[in-house]
């Protein structure tokens, strides 16, 4: 073997006995903080802690005629690195190569291959295992990287057609929002003239008890489609993001309690009692008309959704620059899975209210959207048969 060329691949190369006693150096060109000499031990270059794997490859080799790719620390510019140590027997000797990686042993194996010496014969057989391991796992790299790139292609594939579709969506999205809007809007006209004709009809003291009857329920009828338009007119405008904000100063009491004396007579008629506790006056900066929203709602399903003789209690606190409104009912109460969904439009967990109330799912859908375009946040607690707590923490300006 000709040094020159050994010394192109920055390796340690040497002969040594069964112990790693080192009777001669052929070539040294890896860098390391100690310099390898005949006669030290081959540990001297390995550090402490990899003293015991050091003597297990020595006995590898010894064992079994060669040991390939074994890592173990070297110190190198002051610092721990992993060499590839590779070996075989050679008679009574060893014959260790020392590089950076499998690779640089490979490439001297590969040297070696065009070296017509009978001398390193046996060493030959020992590091052409290594070679072939090594192409092995190239190969399977190879294999990898392809597998990957196709993976990738494919991912970028299904991306675009996402962006697509998702454009495509909000495209539809639209559309279904000014449709709803221009349908909700073009029959709220027709509908009032039906309400108010059904109304008129109804006061007639003079109409026979049956016709009467029949006035009362068109009127009705009318008056909850209107509702439902209403809801639908709301929903069609948060999800075209119109919710327009409309600030003026006021007092949040006296705006909720005007709102909730309107759900008395309903709350009466069910022999449920309201009970308002809280300030008697809190300064707000914000869009009254929102307010009424939240708290109509917030009540209006406390009355809908809670039996007879069972009582309503309602707190409107300021605390921490915050309106604080809270509307515990002991109703019929949520299941405790449902409780994300009732915020989500559409969503009805009954059919109707315990004295047979029409409901649409959409009340508070809405609630949360208008409890969010004015800064605040709402949530529920509540237990199947005790009853609900809705808490709107909404701040004193917007
Ligand atoms: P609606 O009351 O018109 O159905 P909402 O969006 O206001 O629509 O409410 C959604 C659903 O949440 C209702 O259908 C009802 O099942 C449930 N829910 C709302 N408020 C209460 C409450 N206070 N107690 C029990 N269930 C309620």
């Amino acid at each position: 073997m000709s040094d020159a060329r050994v010394r192109h691949f920055e390796v340690l190369a040497f002969r040594c006995d069964a112990d790693g006693i080192v009777e001669h150096v052929v070539a040294d060109d890896l860098v390391l903080d100690h310099k390898l000499a005949a006669g030290e031990s081959m540990l001297a270059i390995v550090d402490p802690l990899s003293h015991d794997k050091a003597r297990q490859f020595l006995r590898t080799i010894v064992s079994r005629g060669a040991a390939s790719g074994w890592e173990l620390t070297v110190m190198t510019g002051g610092r721990p690195f992993a060499a590839t140590f590779t070996g075989a027997k050679q008679g009574d000797a060893l014959f260790i190569i020392v590089g950076r990686s499998a690779r640089d042993i490979t490439d001297v194996v590969e040297t070696l291959e065009h070296i017509n010496n009978e001398q390193l014969n046996a060493f030959r057989g020992a590091f052409r295992d290594q070679r072939e391991a090594f192409e092995r796992r190239m190969r399977s790299d190879a294999l990898a990287y392809e597998e990957l790139t196709r993976v990738n292609n494919e991912l970028s594939n299904a991306q675009r057609e996402l962006a697509r579709q998702s454009n495509e969506l909000v495209r539809l999205n639209e559309e279904k929002n000014r449709f709803l809007g221009m349908a909700a809007h073009d029959l709220r006209n027709p509908l009032h003239v039906i309400a108010g004709y059904a109304e008129l009809l109804a006061q007639d003291g003079d109409a026979d008890p049956e016709k009467m009857r029949m006035y009362e329920e068109i009127a009705a009828a009318s008056r909850f489609m209107l509702e439902l338009i209403n809801d639908l007119l709301d929903v069609s405008r948060i999800e075209a993001r119109k919710h327009h904000v409309d600030v003026s100063s006021f007092d949040a009491v006296a705006v909720l309690r005007q709102k909730i004396n309107a759900y008395l007579s309903f709350a009466k008629a069910k022999a449920i009692e309201v009970d308002v506790t809280g300030d008697s006056s809190i300064a707000m900066t914000s869009d009254a008309d929102k307010l009424r929203q939240i708290v109509g709602n917030l009540v209006g399903n406390a009355i809908k959704y809670s039996n007879p003789a069972t009582t309503i209690e309602i707190s409107i606190r300021e605390h921490a620059e915050a309106l604080h409104l809270e509307v515990k009912d002991q109703g019929i109460g949520i299941a405790a899975d449902q409780l994300d969904r009732i915020f989500e439009p559409f969503v009805r967990l009954v059919d109707s209210g315990t004295a047979g109330e029409r409901s649409t799912g959409l009340g508070l859908s809405i609630v949360a959207q208008i409890v969010a375009a004015i800064g605040g946040t709402i949530r529920v607690e509540s237990e199947v048969g005790v009853g609900s707590t809705f808490r709107v923490v909404l701040p004193l300006s917007c």
